[in-house]
């Protein structure tokens, strides 16, 4: 008997819960991916995560490979595909992982319901994609959490299940013929410092991060210069690495440094959580506040491309670029920069960042957008993140400015930061003054809000 695994964002060998459905009751499982039609088409497909993905491809397979298997890549429509693969494979069963989108939950019900035309089965993997699978963790009477502290707590009490080893052997059916995998080096347009994808550079990510970063994580996690982030994202958005086993390593290490970083982990889950039971959060405001967003190309602009005359703002819009990745506070300043400072609908920059971040992700993109704006499941919805408040906070020298900025490489101290006050108001380099007054900007954010 032979069955199909489905990988979708779970491109990994190891703690992978479809793999290892597949193989259960099978002799031979046909891996198979899809480079799926409908992602290209919503705007997904963009380089650096076309290019992360290739660097996944060819690490699944090498992977497969070396237990005598391969991958078996197709394009196309997904369900219509992976029928197709199963009928030529002769298989009754198909293994796919839960996932939380509008896009993905339709998917699987397309896929359930011409699989089973065909009388082949479904089987439908929870808590392959986050650490605990939405459903685990609900409020009584509701059907998601709105609130993160008793989320966590709740989520803190509820078990895990050990990770799966990895399979020793693989045995792929004759005859299913496979598509040439994609070179992440072909991909145009891509950030010049992304870094490579794959299960084994995840891995490796991890245990170095492990024994190294996560002891000193509680303290350094704010600090834009210090760079003290695990950089884990893209491979937690691809599957390389499981959420699951990331959790679990983490607690196994201890200390307050792994439980400071468990509790962003559960952020990640929050997230699908809400996104679960309320797909249309991924355009849609999650609280409607009726916001009279302003339509302000030229500022918009401005702030993609680094240009806001706020040094912090663009150190993190160049990063982006640069590295197709962005440190959390800087999403943080930079977002509540847009949304409330110029009032600009968090849609838009939820846009740009879904065509940089490669980890860029429909839960945690579109529901963190969402919290900064004030639209979605933040307690206090109308803070205002002033940026040259955060820049003393969390460059308090200036070194994260002057590393991505380097019109301001020569301003010395946090002096860095108030190009503008600078003796002579030459600014270096052609460094744009600010476009707009923060006074100004937060006034006109309480007026439309209705708070004075
Ligand atoms: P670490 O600090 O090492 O944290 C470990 C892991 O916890 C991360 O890899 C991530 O999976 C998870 N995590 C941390 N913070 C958050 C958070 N606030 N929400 C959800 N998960 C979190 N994260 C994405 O993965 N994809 C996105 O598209 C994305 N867009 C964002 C947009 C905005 C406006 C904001 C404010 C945050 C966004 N985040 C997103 C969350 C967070 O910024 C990144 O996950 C984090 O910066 C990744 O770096 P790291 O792996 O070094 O994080």
């Amino acid at each position: 008997t032979a069955a199909v695994a489905l990988f979708t964002a779970d491109l990994r060998l190891h703690d992978n819960p479809v793999l290892h459905g597949a193989s259960g009751g099978a002799d031979a499982v046909v891996p198979l991916f899809v480079r799926d039609g409908g992602i290209g088409s919503a705007g997904f497909d963009v380089p650096n995560r076309r290019a992360f993905l290739a660097d996944c491809l060819a690490d699944l397979d090498a992977g497969l490979r070396r237990r005598g298997g391969r991958l078996v890549l197709r394009s196309g429509d997904v369900v219509e595909q992976t029928c197709r693969v199963a009928h030529a494979a002769g298989a009754r069963d198909v293994h796919v992982a839960a996932d939380v989108s509008g896009y993905a939950q339709r998917r699987t019900a397309r896929l359930r319901a011409a699989l089973a035309a065909d009388g082949v089965r479904l089987h439908v993997h929870e808590g392959v994609v986050t650490a605990l699978p939405p459903a685990a963790v609900t409020p009584q009477g509701k059907d998601h959490f709105a609130v993160f502290t008793p989320y966590f707590r709740r989520w803190s009490a509820t078990g895990l299940r050990s990770p799966l080893a990895a399979p020793r052997a693989a045995r792929v059916p004759d005859g299913i013929a496979s598509e040439p995998l994609p070179h992440s080096a072909g991909v145009p347009g891509t950030s010049p410092g992304l870094a490579g994808g794959g299960e084994r550079a995840g891995r490796r990510a991890l245990s170095g991060w492990l024994g190294g970063g996560l002891d000193g994580y509680a303290d350094r996690q704010d600090d834009l210069s210090l760079d003290g982030t695990s950089r884990l994202s893209p491979h937690l958005h691809f599957g390389t690495l499981s959420a699951a086993e990331v959790v679990h390593r983490a607690r196994g290490h201890g200390g307050a440094g792994a439980e400071a970083f468990v509790r962003q982990l559960a952020w990640r889950d929050f997230h699908h959580q809400v996104l679960a039971a309320r797909p249309d959060a991924a355009h849609a405001d999650y609280r409607t506040r009726h916001d009279r967003w302003r339509r302000a190309p030229r500022e918009a602009e401005a702030w993609r491309a680094g240009r806001t005359g706020y040094p912090v703002v663009d150190a993190a819009m160049r990063q982006l670029r640069h590295e197709g990745w962005m440190h959390n506070r800087a999403r943080l300043l930079v977002a509540s920069f847009l949304t409330k400072t110029l009032y600009v609908d968090w849609r838009v920059g939820a846009r740009h960042f879904l065509d940089w971040l490669v980890d860029g992700d429909v839960a945690n993109n579109q529901l963190n957008w969402q919290w900064v704006a004030g639209t979605g499941t933040d307690t206090r919805p109308h803070r205002v993140l002033n940026p040259l408040v955060q820049a003393r906070r969390f460059d308090p020298d200036g070194d994260y400015v002057r590393r991505w900025v380097p019109e301001l490489a020569g301003v010395e101290g946090r002096a860095v930061h108030r190009p503008w006050l600078l003796p002579g108001r030459a600014l270096p380099g052609h460094y744009p003054e600010p476009i707009v007054d923060l006074a100004e900007g937060l006034d006109r954010f309480r007026t439309a809000r209705g708070l004075r």
